[in-house]
């Protein structure tokens, strides 16, 4: 058991008034693994005003220090990367290998990206535009309100560019997953980031998340969740003017083209969409095929499915653990029911725990065909390992389909020609697309069009969220 009373606010562990503790439970098994307190807006509160308090100091610092201290981050992360890790898989269920290749590893590299960034950050003097000096000043204190998906990245995708930008920040992870952001306020603490620079306090979104998204001292939000909380946040934010960056959810589309090699291209899509059971704010869950093509993809769709090892996070077989949580693991049963009643073909997987897995919040991989692009199953972010193959008669249609959606995070195209693709990728209104399963790169910018969020995270645009400009006019 991991028991936190305390919030790190300040540079101290204290705690005002908690409204009672947060249970943190294992979803592989139900136990109970760890708790952290629930925090009142009263917490909330003094961890705003900390980081108010310790902004002039921390911006006036020169970039340089500013970003020895994210190197530092970076250094204590990695030496305590293998705890990170196994705090991510009890809590998230995310099974062991992911955990400290994927879940930490992005955190790792995003500071490690970040010291890039940093640096020649660190290096550029202010630009003269005729009769203008243009300079870059921090926007000042952020909230930072993060989901438990990928929770370590998203903390740390957030808090190093705003470090080096001069801001000070308060964190508010999901209450899911809030044992590895109390590890990471460990590291501040041995990093002697000046106090009140970063400050972490735990609870609910309606109370502790609500005054960080409404309080007048705070000058910018940052949200990481669902397209409703994002809303909410920005709603709030509102009548103080803050900066609002909302990093939101997906419907993402993956087009195969006809001259696509499906015994490639399918495959590698069944398996991003399994990773981390799914709950991918990215991920491809919409595959959309030649007509003439379906049945053959659907079989290679349900070959590699089968071969998609469920079980024990701690087993180093398994592909795909838990889902987070029971909530989570009966929103996507009842996401797969309504597939099964709008009418789509289900090619594998089902309502039904995988076989000897009735216990924790397992879900069996499913797929289904027939997929049409009106059916609620391809409109709504699902969050589970659930994808949707949906036959097309046209390339234009194919890309039509893809546009149709609410969201525009993330897409793929892939096809034998890669300038065919660039040109089908270039028509689709979302922030990323991975042309014949490009890989994720830290230094490029990733952020959503339409309800899918507003702003980037990573790389100098990442960096850009968290500068004010100044003109000087002589
Ligand atoms: P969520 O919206 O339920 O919660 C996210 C965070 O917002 C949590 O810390 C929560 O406590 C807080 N919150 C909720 N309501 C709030 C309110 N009224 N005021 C202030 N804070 C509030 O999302 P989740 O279930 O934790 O995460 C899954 C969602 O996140 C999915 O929709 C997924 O697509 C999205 N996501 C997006 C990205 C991206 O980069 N675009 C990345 C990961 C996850």
């Amino acid at each position: 058991m991991r028991i936190y009373d305390k919030f790190y606010i300040g540079g101290q562990w204290q705690v005002l008034q908690t409204t009672g503790a947060i249970d943190v439970i294992n979803p592989a098994d139900g136990e109970n693994i760890g708790k952290v307190p629930a925090g009142s807006a009263q917490d909330a509160e003094r961890a705003i005003l900390a980081a108010r308090e310790a902004f002039p100091a921390w911006a006036a610092r020169p970039v340089s220090e500013r970003l020895a201290y994210v190197e530092k981050l970076l250094a204590l992360m990695g030496e305590r990367a293998a705890e990170f890790a196994e705090v991510i898989r009890l809590e998230l269920g995310a099974p062991a290998g992911f955990a400290s290749e994927v879940q930490v590893g992005l955190g790792l590299g995003d500071l490690a990206s970040y010291v890039e960034v940093g640096r020649a950050y660190a290096a550029e003097e202010s630009e003269t535009v005729g009769n203008s000096e243009i300079h870059r000043e921090p926007v000042g204190v952020c909230s930072f309100i993060t989901p438990w998906n990928y929770p370590l990245h998203q903390i740390a995708v957030k808090l190093a560019p705003a470090l080096i930008a001069g801001c000070t920040a308060v964190l508010k992870p999901s209450s899911e997953t809030p044992l590895n952001a109390f590890l990471f306020a460990e590291l501040a603490e041995a990093a002697e980031l000046p106090a009140g620079v970063f400050n972490l306090v735990s609870g609910a979104g309606r109370s502790v998340g609500e005054v960080l998204a409404a309080h007048p001292q705070v000058d910018m939000v940052s949200i990481t969740g669902s397209t409703a909380s994002g809303a909410r946040i920005a709603e709030l934010a509102a009548p103080t003017i803050k900066r609002v960056s909302q990093e939101l959810g997906g419907k993402s589309a993956l087009i195969l083209l006809d001259d696509c090699p499906l015994a490639q291209a399918v495959p590698a899509a069944v398996m991003a969409m399994m990773a981390n059971s799914g709950q991918t704010c990215a991920a491809l869950s919409r595959v959309f095929v030649p007509r003439e093509q379906q049945a053959q993809a659907v079989a290679i769709a349900r070959e590699t499915a089968a071969a998609v090892v469920v079980g024990d996070p701690r087993s180093p077989n398994t592909f795909m653990g838990p889902l987070v949580s029971q909530a989570q693991k009966n929103t996507v049963l009842g996401y797969i029911q309504l597939g099964i009643d709008e009418g789509a073909t289900l090619v594998c997987g089902g309502v039904e725990p995988p076989p000897g897995l009735e216990r924790g919040a397992y879900v069996q991989p499913t797929i289904f065909s027939d997929v049409r692009n009106d059916m609620l199953i391809a409109r709504e972010e699902i969050f589970g390992p659930v994808l949707a193959i949906l036959p097309y008669d046209s390339e234009e249609q194919a890309i039509a389909e893809a546009n149709d959606s609410d969201y525009g995070l993330s897409g793929g195209v892939w096809s034998a020609d890669s300038e065919r693709a660039k040109k089908v990728a270039l028509q689709l209104r979302t922030g990323q697309v991975a042309i014949n399963g490009g890989q994720f790169n830290f230094a490029a910018p990733f952020g959503g069009y339409k309800q899918s969020g507003n702003g980037r995270e990573l790389g100098r645009a990442g960096l850009d969220e968290f500068l004010e400009l100044k003109a000087l006019n002589f």
